[in-house]
């Protein structure tokens, strides 16, 4: 449906594609595989990069893989046959000659090209055999002055099959050419003095420049991203998101939450007496911040982060007991069976001492003992819970949930956390929400992903832990490695050895783990080999780490299944095989493992040669950092941020325009604009969100 001009502009272009000229069924099924529906999302769709078609260029100084546009005679005419066909047309201006080579061509294009004749043509310039060319250029036939017919750069959109360059140009031009005409409005939501100075652009400019540049305009920033319009809309769009995560936290905050305080049976106090060593100064420090927001009425959305080893149990564990001290209980969430299961083990042996009823709840338990956890959870019998997302199922009924710890955050998505924020409501409250992560994330950005949670950070690791020598090595020195095994084992010390294996299916993983073991055992006979993975009976493996943990085996070959939560001071070697596989998170949780203990630890990274530039990259940074916050950094610039936060299927954080690494020093003003809007302008606020998340964000509250 479409407006006559002069008439009530439509709000916001909702307006649908088919109210450009053009799109019938066909286009509009393409374009829908785009994510265009809208008029609006149409013109965020923004371009690539751009043709200069502007200006014509003497053929004499061409260079090779630009394009361009040039005009002259035509001053030779030649059909050859090669492997196929090829039409040749010699194109003179009187500075150069320039040869249009054609394979595809009917003879009546190729009668049209009479020796005389001026034309046209656009298209990249190559190294020809003797001299410049254009292969199949787009041509205007008797272009007579050479006057070009575009005074606008030519944009270059991202498509799909199907649908033209042209198709989406013309769309494109007749979208803007109806914000210009007033078919549809874009309307400037944000107030002027909330955009940073440099960007003091009206939207619908901003799209101008984006969509047709004038030739003086600056492409090359434009292209990069760097370009004021597009930090214009990238700014906005940030904002947008941002304002939805307020949204979403006012949301979670809307019901209050149970205060929980130091009660008459002083567990926190007597655990932290008990422990056999004394906190450090962060984990003081962030325990303090947590066991504040507990006191208070509404409900704890805190996200601590601390790098592995920093002692994040620890501080889950007090939350968890200031939880039970007054009265309620807590559950604890892992994202693998075996975290869970550590913390389980962690977690009894610190609570039983106490008095407390610490119970598993594990999907691969036998029903009856099912029933009985199950049973103990929704009578109040048991007082802290520990298990993955089985957790959280229907038949799992808490009497009187106060606490939700969820450790490594970042495998979950914002969705599960709201599910799970509702299933812990009891008789109109909910319980309160901790967040563990050990992805290190530079803080603007957690504030942007995690823009909903209040932040923590555990930035120091227990004393006594020295530093991770890491090496990196070909496979093609397994000798000397197998050595470094030895001689680290004949000294006392024990070491893993880390099989990453490609094969998809697990239990060929752990095949290959099995014959990896087999082949130290032949090639160290004089070692203890141990070996865990994936396939074993829980109760095979907690064999085989207890082992491992007493010091009676000295080499534990393991899958990556070993990546979170164990935890054996006297290892102080491990061994990555093909570490080229791996990913720096990962990489980095790893070798955590190590270094645990007084003595100096190492890491030996193995790959099978020849190394792709991006692993090549990844185990320099390994070799030269254990900075958790440096290898996040380096992630980020390698994979991009979408993937590091696990947020790129969580609808929030689906950005169109903005990136959240090339505009991140945007950040600390989005942040400030998204409490003054939100505070003063309540209308635009929503409108932003409605316009950038919309769809998006209301998945995620379903
Ligand atoms: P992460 O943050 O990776 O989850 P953990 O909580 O597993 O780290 O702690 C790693 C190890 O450090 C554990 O063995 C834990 O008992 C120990 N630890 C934690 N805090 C301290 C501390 N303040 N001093 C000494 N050791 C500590
Ligand atoms: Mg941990």
């Amino acid at each position: 449906m479409r407006a006559r001009p002069g008439s009530a502009r439509l709000p916001d272009p909702q307006v649908p594609v088919t109210a450009l000229r053009g799109a019938g069924p066909a286009l509009t099924a393409r374009l829908e595989r785009l994510g265009i529906r809208t008029v609006q999302d149409l013109l965020f769709h923004l371009p690539l990069r751009y043709q200069d078609r502007t200006r014509v260029r003497p053929i004499g100084a061409l260079r090779p893989r630009t394009e361009v546009l040039v005009c002259g005679v035509v001053e030779h005419v030649e059909t050859v046959q090669r492997r196929r066909r090829t039409l040749l047309v010699t194109l003179g201006d009187g500075t150069g000659r320039l040869v249009l080579r054609f394979f595809h061509f009917h003879t009546g294009f190729a009668q049209r090209f009479r020796r005389g004749l001026r034309l046209q043509a656009f298209g990249e310039v190559r190294e020809g055999p003797v001299g410049p060319e254009m292969v199949h250029p787009e041509l205007v036939f008797g272009a007579g002055s050479g006057t070009p017919d575009h005074a606008r750069l030519t944009p270059v959109y991202p498509t799909t099959e199907g649908l033209s360059q042209r198709s989406l140009q013309r769309l494109t031009s007749e979208a803007l050419a109806g914000l210009r005409d007033g078919r549809w409005a874009l309307r400037d939501w944000l107030p002027e003095d909330l955009l940073p100075d440099t960007l003091h652009l009206k939207l619908a400019q901003a799209l101008e420049i984006l969509h047709a540049p004038r030739p003086e305009d600056d492409v090359a920033a434009l292209v990069a991203g760097t370009h004021p319009a597009r930090r214009r809309l990238a700014f906005e769009e940030l904002l947008a998101h941002q304002l939805a995560l307020v949204r979403l936290r006012r949301l979670a905050r809307s019901h209050p939450a149970p205060v929980l305080e130091a009660g008459s049976r002083d567990l926190v106090t007597r655990f932290l007496a008990r422990l056999p060593f004394s906190p450090t100064a962060a984990q003081r420090r962030v325990t303090g911040e947590i066991l504040q927001d507990l006191a208070r009425p509404v409900p704890m959305l805190r996200l601590v982060q601390g790098d592995v080893g920093s002692g994040k149990t620890v501080v889950a564990a007090v939350a968890c007991l200031r939880a039970v001290e007054s009265g309620f209980q807590a559950a604890v969430m892992a994202p693998t069976e075996l975290l869970a299961e550590q913390h389980f083990a962690a977690f009894e042996q610190w609570m039983a001492p106490l008095g407390l009823h610490v119970v598993r709840v594990s999907g691969r338990q036998a029903a009856a003992q099912r029933r009985r956890v199950l049973e103990a959870l929704a009578t109040a019998e048991a007082d802290v819970a520990v298990g993955t997302h089985a957790l959280f199922q229907d038949q799992v009924r808490f009497a009187r949930l106060g606490l939700v710890v969820i450790d490594e955050q970042h495998r979950f998505g914002v969705h599960q956390r709201l599910s799970l924020h509702r299933k812990g409501a009891t008789g109109g409250s909910v319980p309160h929400q901790l967040v563990m992560t050990a992805t290190p994330i530079p803080r603007t950005l957690a504030m942007t992903a995690y823009g909903d949670l209040d932040y923590s950070v555990i930035d120091e690791l227990p004393p006594g832990r020295s530093p991770v020598q890491t090496v990196v090595l070909p496979d093609t020195r397994r000798a000397e490695v197998l050595d470094r095994v030895s001689r680290a084992c004949a000294a006392g010390r024990q070491a893993y050895w880390v099989c990453t294996l490609v094969e998809e299916s697990e239990a060929l993983q752990c095949q290959a783990a099995e014959e990896t073991a087999r082949r130290l055992r032949e090639s160290l006979p004089q070692l203890s080999v141990g070996l865990v993975h994936g396939r074993m009976s829980p109760a095979d493996k907690d064999r085989t780490m207890e082992a491992f943990k007493a010091g009676g085996l000295q080499l534990l070959v393991a899958t990556t299944v070993i990546e979170v939560g164990v935890d054996v001071p006297n290892a102080s070697l491990m061994v990555i095989e093909n570490a080229e596989r791996l990913g720096l998170a990962q990489l980095h949780q790893l070798r955590g493992r190590v270094g645990r203990g007084s003595e100096r630890s190492a890491c030996v990274l193995m790959y099978h040669p020849p190394l792709s530039e991006l692993a090549r990259r990844r185990l320099q940074a390994m070799r030269e950092t254990t900075d958790g916050f440096e290898i996040a950094r380096i992630d980020l610039e390698l994979r991009g941020p979408g993937e590091v936060l696990g947020v790129r299927q969580t609808g929030l954080l689906n950005l169109r325009v903005a990136d959240l690494l090339r505009d991140r020093d945007l950040l600390p003003q989005v942040a400030r604009a998204a409490r003054l809007l939100a505070g003063r302008h309540p209308g635009p606020a929503e409108a932003l969100v409605e316009r950038w998340v919309g769809a998006g964000l209301r998945f995620a509250q379903v």
